[in-house]
């Protein structure tokens, strides 16, 4: 995996070393199980989708920008793939997911796996995590129309944002905050799940 996502263009070693790191399987269903290498995105439970290698690495990779992040925000958590692999490469990660049985099953598995610099919480990502913002860096892995605002509030000065903005098309997109204004750059085409707003608790 960690070779064709080499090829398909990842060059943060640091990335590629921790996702060569990171056992993908055990994120999602045994049925599916010999697929979790293959560059897919896959079904998880709750109609939700674990994001494929090449959305992982690209997306860590803009965020960290060879940076050392201390705190970083995470709008849905989902299967927890991603966050496990964000845990490795920085300081304190905090994380939002909606549905909250998803949720659950996620802690353990997070817990299971000893990972303990990851903060989850079952809310609606659209409002952030005020409590503990501002964040170095901000990643949202559903798509929305337009890049929730509390979010940009919650951004550190000096901090980068990426998500996935659209509606019939997608594309990856990346915002830098500096002293006086927001910067965004459009990047690939993706393919997400929407983001919704409220959350499920069972
Ligand atoms: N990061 C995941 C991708 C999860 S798919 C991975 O590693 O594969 C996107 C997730 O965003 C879903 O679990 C979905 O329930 C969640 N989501 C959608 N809208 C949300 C919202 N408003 N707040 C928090 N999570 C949300």
């Amino acid at each position: 995996m960690v070779e064709r996502l080499r090829s398909q263009g990842i060059v943060d070693e640091k990335v590629l070393s921790v996702m060569g790191a990171i056992p993908r399987h055990v994120f999602i269903e045994e049925a599916l199980a010999s697929r979790a290498y293959d560059d897919f995105s896959l079904p998880i439970n709750y109609g939700q989708t674990i994001s494929s290698p090449w959305i992982v690495a690209r997306m860590s990779e803009l965020l960290l920008a060879n940076t050392d992040l201390d705190k970083i925000l995470e709008i849905g958590t989902g299967c927890g793939y991603h966050t496990a692999v964000l845990s490795r490469l920085v300081r304190e990660v905090y994380s939002l997911e909606r549905i909250g049985p998803l949720l659950t099953n996620t802690r353990i598995r997070l817990h299971k796996m000893q990972i303990n610099n990851i903060h989850l919480k079952h809310a609606d990502g659209f409002h952030g995590f005020s409590e503990v913002a501002p964040f170095d860096a901000i990643i949202m892995t559903a798509v929305t129309a337009h890049v929730p605002s509390l979010l940009l509030e919650q951004l550190a000065v000096g901090g980068r944002m990426v998500f996935p903005k659209g509606s019939r098309k997608q594309h990856l997109c990346l915002i830098e905050r500096d002293s006086k204004s927001f910067t965004e750059t459009v990047l690939e085409e993706v393919n997400f799940v929407p983001m919704l707003s409220g959350v499920v608790r069972r």
